[in-house]
């Protein structure tokens, strides 16, 4: 199956193609015909990196035309994927639509100038989207598509209450759709509340985290983290990885230690301003430093294509983080390692994870020196 297959117009498969993507991934091959169709509202589950952004990115640039009211809203749960899925969608359109990313942190003077001038579809953070409704600034009541983006993460987030009431301010005659890595109870729950009749559709794959990704656990304590995660950079030729901690203080010490040793990293967690944030990501994306130390919260969704390393200096407790922080590596087609540090107190923890994300998480050992010199 090609994108030709799906009756596009000429414009969104000039796109497509300039984009650079040759065939749908199995999730847009589901979901694209069915939202050209304009007939369901969905629950769409696959897994991180298959493109689920132009799985309803697509369908949209080729259905709505240029109106100059909000007829999209796409919800995502931090800043950085409202910017990126809206550059995505953005990089995808051949036709005159505006669309507007709309977080906190940035002015919101400017998003109202925007808003004011007509804009078609809004990928915007719950708490921001709710400050315009307040405001004013912003009216939803046309929206014809309602689009809740990582979905998981955003309930992780305790976006609910937000999401509800924004879903209050648009019509009752709108699609309804949701998008995320894994399907909690609590998002059938939010469907079923809001949604009469709805689709859930399911990208098969028994192994939830991608395939390209290698997955290696290292057993060792506390004390030697920080030892062995710069020996795994220092035996890589072109190493450009993440490493995943547990809390804003542990993200500090280990990128300040790097630092320190002279490598290229930085930190990335909640307490950094919008700006800080985005110039991080910035110079990370442009491989102007090669190590990004970050709290899952910061790195939610973060599209970074050609990781060669995740590793998790923390185990997370939460299995579901375990499948987002390895969806980073292997992405389109690209392979990657994920190394996880497990003390072994934490062994109960990695069999959790190995039993939820069903991948084949093998034994590893840190690096010796012979092998750095080599
Ligand atoms: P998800 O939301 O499922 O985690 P994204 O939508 O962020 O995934 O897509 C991951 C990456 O794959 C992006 O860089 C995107 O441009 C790319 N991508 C999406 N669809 C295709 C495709 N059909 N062929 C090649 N690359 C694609
Ligand atoms: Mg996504």
């Amino acid at each position: 199956m090609n994108f030709e297959d799906f009756n596009l117009s000429e414009k969104t498969l000039y796109a497509i193609n300039e984009k650079g993507f040759e065939k749908p991934t199995p999730v847009q091959k589901r979901v694209i015909p069915i939202l050209l169709n304009k007939e369901k509202n969905l629950i769409v589950q696959a897994k991180t990196g298959t493109g689920k952004t132009a799985a309803f990115g697509i369908p949209l640039i080729e259905l709505l035309e240029s109106k100059g009211y909000v007829q999209a809203i796409i919800l995502t749960p931090t800043r950085e994927l409202a910017l990126q899925v809206s550059e995505e969608i953005n990089s995808l359109k051949r036709k005159r639509l505006k669309i507007l990313p709309v977080y906190g942190g940035q002015s919101i003077s400017r998003q109202i100038e925007h808003l004011k001038r007509g804009v078609d579809i809004v990928v915007g953070t719950p708490g921001r989207i709710l400050d315009h409704l307040e405001r004013k600034t912003i009216d939803l009541s046309k929206v014809e598509y309602f689009i809740l983006d990582e979905a998981d993460e955003m309930l992780d987030m305790g976006f609910i209450d937000d999401v509800e009431k924004i879903l209050k301010s648009t019509s009752d005659e709108k699609i309804f759709l949701m998008f995320s890595a894994t399907i909690p109870r609590r998002i059938i729950d939010l469907a079923k509340k809001y949604i009469k009749n709805y689709e859930v559709i399911k990208i098969a794959d028994k192994q939830l985290t991608t395939n390209l990704t290698e997955q290696i656990y290292i057993e060792l304590n506390e004390n030697d983290k920080f030892e062995a995660l710069c020996r795994i950079i220092d035996v890589e030729d072109d190493f450009y990885g993440m490493v995943f901690c547990r809390t804003k203080v542990e993200v500090d010490n280990v990128s300040s230690k790097l630092i320190e040793r002279g490598y290229d990293a930085e930190a990335l967690h909640g307490d950094f301003s919008q700006y800080q944030r985005e110039r991080v990501l910035k110079k990370f994306k442009e491989k102007r430093i090669n190590i990004l130390v970050a709290t899952d919260v910061a790195a939610r969704g973060i599209d970074i294509s050609g990781l060669t390393h995740v590793i998790n200096y923390s185990i997370p407790l939460n299995p579901e983080h375990y499948v987002h922080r390895v969806g980073r590596t292997g992405r389109a087609g690209r392979e990657g390692v994920a190394i996880t540090f497990v003390t072994p107190k934490e062994y109960r923890q990695l069999f959790r994870i190995k039993k939820f994300s069903k991948a084949k998480i093998k034994e590893g050992k840190i690096p010796s020196v012979e092998q750095i010199i080599r």
